[in-house]
């Protein structure tokens, strides 16, 4: 029999690593600890303080939530010696409708296994399907990620089959596989729940895409605010290097592949691909003019792919379960499944993981349980982060996929979605957001470095109550500029929760000016 206790950054926060000792403490002073496993597990998503579920041996479980230390010697002495489960505690409704409406691949372990066990992840059939992949050739590995259409989750959503193979027919005697896990956008968390849950998933994805591009070099670049996904990632590094998951002549074949971590400093602008090779090779992190593209000229000018987190942690299961399986989930152009940070005046905040291809309305209205308080109502939605878009209720139904939601205005980005009822002011939205990007610009270009500013200070006037329908135009063609002229993405982006709010509130706009508020 099991107990698992989710102990990502959310469960240790809310006294997670204290509740485990006191279950251990509790069995041993009833003599049940030769019964029970206790799994210390990354966080399932749902953020309801510390969840712990008792696993009987045939898999049937009892989620508790909202657990406090003060709570498990009433579910030792109950639960486990009695046989009684303490009903005030059980989970809820709300609890399964999140988790009954999702589709879980990437956060398939979190939650469920012990991330800083390379036996717990080999018994949830962890490095098989490395082990499949290294029984083909690189190109039909490339092939097999070409039919199961993986896109990168990143947020531009390039096809990761393309990308591995510009990288792979590119000259070069070395070549690397760079992991961005600098998640940078505020609320998001996703790439930091899997990195703290299920890590050697991420390892196994790189080791895959190393041998398909021909790389014997890996780096992971994760920021330096993410200790326990730090600690975890290197654990599981040293485990997979001891066993031969790592290394020289993986798993008996002729393929090597290192792996090393690049602590980033926190910069936002460090998660655009060639600002953040430029701070693993030691220098400021700034962006430089593309092409040459990373996959010619990438680390220290030799070919590199760089990969999103949750893109790799994708990558097992395509060669676990076949390109086919994978295809077959999501839409045509885009399979698989998409994992959101849902959060703002929703029931059920925390990660969410659905098929591509899933509406806003049946995400939100879903896994998330609707608006937070029954008077609440929906007036918006923010998808994509701080580069992203405000969408109305009129757009509710919305696919969720790369090109539906680019249509609207808004990025998929790396998945931030926050929700907002009819008390929230959209232009103070759209300069909260304008804020961060401002603070966030490296600078190095003017339209990025000047014309936020300037943008920004027009917000100031206007929610000072000195607005003047002339901003309005100005914010427009702005905006515009903005887009088309930056020289990186950050820049590209960071108009957006301008113009989409233009384009969809502008009698908040109005409001501000006509009623100097
Ligand atoms: Fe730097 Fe902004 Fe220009 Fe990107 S767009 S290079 S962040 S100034």
């Amino acid at each position: 029999k099991r107990i698992l206790i989710c102990t990502g950054t959310s469960g240790i926060s809310a006294g997670a690593e204290k509740v485990g000792q006191l279950f251990t403490e509790g069995l041993e002073r009833h003599g049940l600890h030769r019964h029970y496993d206790i799994v210390m597990t990354g966080d399932r998503g749902l953020f309801r303080d510390v969840l712990v579920d008792i696993v009987s041996p045939d898999n049937e479980r009892m989620t508790y939530e909202y657990v406090t230390p003060e709570d498990v010697p009433t579910i030792v002495e109950q639960h486990l010696v009695h046989g009684e489960p303490v009903k005030k505690l059980l989970a809820g409704e709300d609890y399964r409708q999140f988790f009954a409406n999702q589709t879980r691949i990437v956060l398939a372990n979190c939650g469920e296994i012990d991330p800083e066990s390379l036996d717990d992840y080999l018994a949830h059939n962890g490095y098989k399907a490395l082990q499949a992949a290294l029984n083909m050739s690189p190109d039909a590995v490339i092939e097999t990620m070409k039919i199961a259409g993986l896109r990168g989750r990143g947020g531009a959503g390039f096809p990761t089959w393309m990308k591995w193979n510009f990288c792979k027919q590119a000259a070069g005697d070395q070549k690397y596989l760079v992991c961005n896990a600098d998640e940078g956008d505020p609320g998001a968390f996703m790439d930091r729940s899997v990195l703290e849950g299920d890590p050697h998933a991420v390892i196994e994805g790189m080791i895959i895409g190393g041998y398909a591009i021909g790389a014997t070099e890996g780096y992971v670049y994760c920021r330096a605010e993410y200790p326990i996904a730090l600690k975890r990632l290197a654990k599981a590094i040293a485990q997979a290097e001891a066993r031969g998951y790592l290394g020289k002549n993986i798993l008996g074949s002729d393929h090597a592949f290192h792996l090393t971590i690049k602590q980033g400093a926190g910069a936002f602008v460090c998660g655009e691909e060639t600002a953040l090779l430029a701070s693993i090779e030691g220098r400021r992190g700034m962006p430089r003019p593309r092409p040459p593209f990373p996959a010619q000229k990438g680390l220290w000018g030799k070919p590199t792919t760089i990969n999103n987190v949750e893109t790799l942690a994708n990558i097992r299961h395509i060669f676990e379960k076949g390109a086919e399986w994978f295809a077959s989930i999501g839409t045509e152009k885009n399979s698989g499944t998409k994992v959101f940070a849902l959060a703002g005046k929703v029931k059920n905040t925390g990660l969410v993981e659905v098929p591509m291809g899933t509406t806003i309305r049946e995400l939100i209205f879903g896994p998330g349980g609707g608006m937070l308080k029954k008077k609440d109502k929906f007036k918006g939605v923010q998808i994509g982060g701080p580069s992203g878009g405000c969408l109305p209720e009129s757009l509710l139904d919305t696919p969720i996929d790369y090109e539906s939601i680019n249509k609207t205005g808004a990025i998929m980005g790396s998945g931030g979605m926050v929700v907002m009822d009819t008390r929230t002011c959209m232009v103070d939205v759209a300069k909260f957001f304008l804020d961060f990007t401002v603070a966030e610009s490296c600078g190095k270009c003017v339209p990025c470095r000047v014309g936020l500013k300037r943008t920004l200070e027009v917000f100031e006037e206007i929610t000072a109550g000195r607005g003047k329908e002339e901003h309005l135009a100005f914010l427009q063609e702005m905006g515009t500029t903005i887009k088309s002229t930056a020289l990186c993405g950050l820049g590209n982006t960071a108009p957006n929760p301008v113009l989409t709010t233009l384009r969809y509130f502008p009698e908040e706009y109005q409001a501000h000016i006509h009623d100097h508020v």
